[in-house]
């Protein structure tokens, strides 16, 4: 018994001996296949990021300017990111470099187009409006199925004209005019010239490839009343200057002002807005700043010097303008901020706008 026993003792020691080696090859087999699965985990990981920067850098990034046209392949291959996190200014605020093809100074919510500066139309730009009717709400009306805006802008008209609406009761405001095509408006000021006159035509309707209308951003609105079946204006009939009043807080402006016309060179139309975007239209409004004019103040706040800042609604902002690179062919460096939301604009003559939103 006691030999068996001792047997039994000396397989089971043996058993044991080879069970733990077993063991130790079975552990060792394991640290192999889990550092073989870490790696290849942090190469997977490395690959999906590298390519998140990568379509960050291609895409996302100019996604972040104004223009809604950012899947445009020609825009993606003129512009894109040069630097890493390079500059600190003394707010502790990151940037990086951005580096824009001259395309990108004709696109954008601020750009400047009057009888000067003309549009210069975005390639497939009409893909990126969308017809007014059958996206808006009820709150509002429009004079043709066919009038397009800028896609992004129906939802802010429909949110404004709701607010209008729900305090007012009123929904006849009525959108008469919107994106014209180069055609569209040589026609109409062909017939304007011919009806009153050269003069008195260019007092109110600008030149093919000078109006407004062309960007995609601009509204004529007035009031159709369904008493008398008749269209006025808005400072016409009571009750309706909420809506010049309160436009700004939504991007857009009067573009057109009693007290500008020496600046725009038009007339007085309290019909035409533009949008302009937040906060500028607020600025504007609050500066009694026209387009002209607030072009030229935002170049005293070169992106080098002191920033402009400016608060609305609670939320501060920071503008700062880069000058257009000085060799024609160059593409020009401008700085944008790496962690804060910012939007992009070229104002369509000589330099870019960045608008930071302050955290
Ligand atoms: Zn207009």
């Amino acid at each position: 018994m006691s030999n068996g026993r001792y047997d039994n003792n000396f397989y089971r020691s043996l058993n044991r001996r080879q069970h733990t080696l077993r063991s130790r090859k079975k552990r060792r087999l394991a640290i192999i296949l889990t550092l073989v699965i870490i790696l290849c985990a942090i190469w997977a990981v490395a690959i999906f990021w590298l390519s998140f920067l990568w379509k960050d850098g291609k895409t996302t990034i100019p996604s972040d300017t104004t223009d809604p046209v950012s899947t445009d392949p020609i825009e993606e291959e003129t512009s894109g990111i040069v630097t890493d996190p390079v500059t600190t200014d003394p707010a502790g605020i990151n940037y990086i470099t951005l580096e824009l093809a001259k395309t990108k100074l004709h696109e954008g919510d601020l750009i400047l187009v009057n009888s000067d500066f003309p549009f210069v139309f975005p390639t497939n730009h009409e893909a990126t409006l969308k017809p007014i009717y059958g996206n808006k709400n009820q709150n509002y009306q429009v004079s043709r199925s066919d009038h397009k805006i800028r896609a992004d802008l129906i939802e802010i008209l429909n949110t404004m004209f709701t607010e209008f609406a729900d305090l007012s009761g009123k929904k006849d405001v009525h959108i008469y005019s919107a994106y014209r095509s180069l055609d569209q408006q040589k026609d109409i000021y062909d017939y304007n010239v011919e009806k009153y006159g050269v003069e008195e035509a260019s007092l109110y309707v600008a030149l093919p490839g000078n109006s407004e209308h062309h960007i995609g951003t601009a509204i004529d609105v007035n009031i159709y009343s369904s008493v008398d079946k008749k269209m006025y204006n808005l400072p016409d009939l009571p009750g309706y200057d909420w809506v010049t009043e309160n436009f700004h807080r939504y991007g857009f402006i009067l573009r057109y002002p009693e007290d500008k016309i020496g600046h725009t060179g038009i007339g007085y139309e309290p019909w035409h807005f533009r949008y302009v975007g937040v906060p500028h239209a607020t600025i504007m409004k609050e500066k009694n700043y026209c387009l002209e004019e607030y072009t030229a103040f935002l170049r005293n706040y070169p992106f080098s010097g002191e920033h402009f800042t400016y608060e609305v609604d609670g939320t501060r902002y920071e503008i700062y303008y880069v000058p257009l690179a000085e060799d024609e062919n160059a593409k020009t460096e401008v700085p944008i901020p790496a962690d804060l939301e910012y939007t992009l604009s070229g104002n369509n003559i000589d330099g870019y706008i960045v608008t930071m939103t302050l955290k």
